[in-house]
């Protein structure tokens, strides 16, 4: 077991475990970001609140650059953290699909469930090709109905009603395959309608913005 103030320098071996890797990884990754181990320790302790980690704050603070397209889109203000993440792993196709963990030989069956039909869950299906999602993005695209065509805050909760599908549509992945449970396109889309709300009811938008949607 590494003591947590070897950490910050102990390298990946061999033998380690996958999880072990993947965190050294994600270490690392931060720190190169930062430039350096001192600068990703104060950034830990300047998100610490009552002796809690802020993660949104840590979130912010190590968004993507411009090495990332499309990152307004991700790290939009409006955006659950949660949903930012997410949708930043979607991009860069970090998220652990079941084609990578087939490949890994961590399970074996590697089929999509949210449409059931015999094809690799992949990230680009998962979001792209899959029937399922297909259907939850029409459900949101009827729902948004392009009357929110323009900039400013038309712009913004049409990112944010997106970054939400996306964050559900893993959401729902992941209940099917570790909880087995299951919810329709309709219950889907219904979901993605309140976290869309309840982000909306938390901010700070003009009025109008409300009725556009109503
Ligand atoms: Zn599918």
């Amino acid at each position: 077991m590494v003591n947590i103030g070897d950490f910050w320098h102990v390298k990946s071996k061999a033998g380690d475990s996958w999880l072990w890797k993947q965190l050294i990884k994600s270490r690392d990754y931060a720190v190169n970001l930062l430039g350096g181990v001192e600068n990703l320790k104060n950034l830990i302790s300047s998100c610490y609140v009552n002796s809690k980690v802020r993660l949104s704050a840590l979130y912010n603070a190590l968004k993507p650059g411009s090495k990332v397209d499309r990152h307004d889109t991700v790290w939009e203000k409006l955006n659950y953290p949660k949903h930012s993440f997410i949708m930043w792993l979607a991009i860069q196709d970090k998220l652990l699909t079941q084609d990578r963990l087939h490949k890994r030989g961590i399970i074996q069956s590697n089929q999509c469930l949210l449409c059931e039909g015999a094809v690799a869950e992949s990230r680009n299906h998962l979001f792209f090709d899959c029937n399922f999602s297909n259907c939850v993005w029409n459900g949101i695209m009827e729902w948004l109905k392009f009357k929110l065509r323009g900039k400013g805050s038309k712009q913004r909760i049409k990112r944010l009603a997106l970054t939400a599908t996306i964050y559900n549509i893993w959401r729902e992945r992941n209940a099917r395959i570790f909880k087995e449970e299951f919810r329709s396109v309709e219950q889907l889309i219904k979901a993605i309608k309140v976290d869309t709300w309840t982000i909306l009811l938390n901010s700070s938008l003009p009025d109008e913005a409300y009725n556009w949607l109503l």
